[in-house]
């Protein structure tokens, strides 16, 4: 694609990056096929290259975005489908995050948009403003019918109650038995989904202390950013992005760290970017790229680096038909599709994949308490194609997937981690006492 950046341009740092990935644009269309909202919309506009265009034009000409170019970029779900189907290597994650920085910058949004979002980006970051909110929206789930449908979709996302953590929260989880730990990893606590799915956390840990592997959970370390940096609120986000680089920088140099284990893959796309995002700051290169280096999703590092001891598969009575959601943030943010599948498949269960596997389930981070009609049609279709594989259970790596999914169906959905916890030692998970 042709571009005309003025010199003056180019010396911003996001312009440049910018300039690259669209010369390699070629038009062809490719990634509209499996774009979610040009397949659900039919608009050119709601396809990955019509948003491309309207992203080159409000930063080529530095003009400020209007009404028109932000609801098509705001439909979009960041799942990156359009990355793993374009042939020229067209980085859209990199671009879309410098569009959205940019709306947030010269666009006013209607004062309940803002509402919405200032709501969002101060109170899902932080456990403790996540739990009080959570307590109140029980109170009112039984008068939800009150209120307009975005405030309705999110009470009705919140459980009821949160669970019991059953883990003592510690700073380190030692290695179970006699010999010398095979590792020192760091986990990514995480915002949300410490408070409505702790059980998750819990079994990674208990699975890498099993396994020989010590545990550090860093305090003062809970969201990953990528909640206000998919907001488009850079500041903000580069202050948790520094934060947490600073914390396990540090922690990696003065007692060692052989990876930073992240179990919500959206998270681990993220920690992983962190390289990137920080490519010109003198600062903190190196350690963010350390950082990015050392991240791993619980399912990577578990094939790379454990020697999982599972259990006999004689001794379970029964086989499962498991249906695999594999995240959009997992299979094309992080490109980790087979790894997750054929460790749950040592389970000695029977795995499916889900039909239309590569399209979204709605759920991308905010977008279902912001774009709510788009994400329930994605969710209805999602839930269909799952009943197709007619599974007892669905796992997935997401907690965002986790969340949307059970939204739409009583088959039980849960963590990956989970599985091979159990598989390996620990209990049977909570939400299969039926099966
Ligand atoms: S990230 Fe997903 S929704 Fe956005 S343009 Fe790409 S394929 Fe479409
Ligand atoms: S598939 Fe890639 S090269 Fe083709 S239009 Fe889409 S982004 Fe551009």
């Amino acid at each position: 694609m042709e571009t005309h950046f003025s010199k003056e341009q180019l010396k911003d740092k996001d312009n440049k990056s910018s300039e690259k990935i669209l010369r390699k644009c070629v038009h062809c269309g490719f990634c509209n096929t499996t774009c979610p909202t040009y397949n659900l919309l039919g608009d050119e506009l709601d396809g990955p290259r019509g948003r491309i265009y309207l992203i080159k034009d409000i930063i080529e000409n530095n003009k400020p975005a209007n009404e028109k170019i932000v609801k098509h970029i705001d439909r979009c779900l960041s799942c990156y489908s359009c990355m793993t189907t374009c042939p020229s290597g067209v980085n859209y994650m990199h671009l879309i995050d410098h569009g959205r920085s940019h709306i947030e910058k010269t666009y006013k949004r209607p004062f309940s948009d803002r509402l919405m979002r200032n709501f969002l980006s101060q109170v899902m970051p932080y456990p403790l403003r996540f739990r009080i909110i959570g307590i109140l929206t029980s109170i009112i789930k039984p008068f939800s019918f009150m209120f307009p449908e975005k405030i309705k979709s999110m009470i009705s996302l919140m459980p009821i109650s949160f669970p019991r953590k059953n883990l003592p929260k510690k700073e380190i989880y030692f290695a179970q038995g006699e010999k010398k730990p095979i590792a020192r990893v760091a986990l990514l606590a995480g915002c949300v989904q410490q408070v409505i799915a702790p059980q998750i956390n819990e079994a990674t840990i208990r699975l890498l202390n099993r396994h020989g592997a010590e545990v550090v959970v860093i305090k003062g370390i809970d969201c990953c950013g990528s909640l206000n940096h998919h907001l488009g609120k850079s500041d903000l986000a580069n202050k948790t992005f520094k934060k947490n680089i600073l914390a396990w920088y540090d922690e990696y140099l003065n007692n060692g760290l052989d990876a930073i284990i992240s179990n919500t893959s959206g998270c681990g796309t993220t920690l992983k970017d962190y390289k990137f995002i920080f490519r010109w700051d003198d600062e903190l290169k190196k350690k963010a790229k350390k950082v990015s280096e050392l991240t791993k999703d619980i399912s990577e590092y578990l094939e790379e680096n454990v020697k999982l001891n599972f259990i006999n598969k004689n001794k379970n009575e029964k086989e499962y038909k498991i249906a695999y959601h594999s995240a959009c943030s997992m299979q094309h943010g992080q490109k980790i599709h087979d790894v997750p599948i054929n460790l749950i498949k040592k389970t000695g269960n029977k795995v499916f994949e889900i039909p239309e596997g590569h399209f979204c389930c709605g759920s991308a981070g905010t977008y279902n308490l912001l774009q709510t009609d788009i994400a329930k049609k994605l969710l209805k279709d999602k839930i269909s194609n799952i009943k197709k594989v007619n599974p007892q259970f669905i796992t997935t790596g997401n907690i965002g997937c986790i969340t949307q999914i059970a939204s739409g169906t009583k088959i039980p959905i849960l963590h990956t981690a989970e599985i091979i916890d159990w598989y390996t030692g620990g209990p049977k998970p909570k939400i299969l006492k039926n099966l």
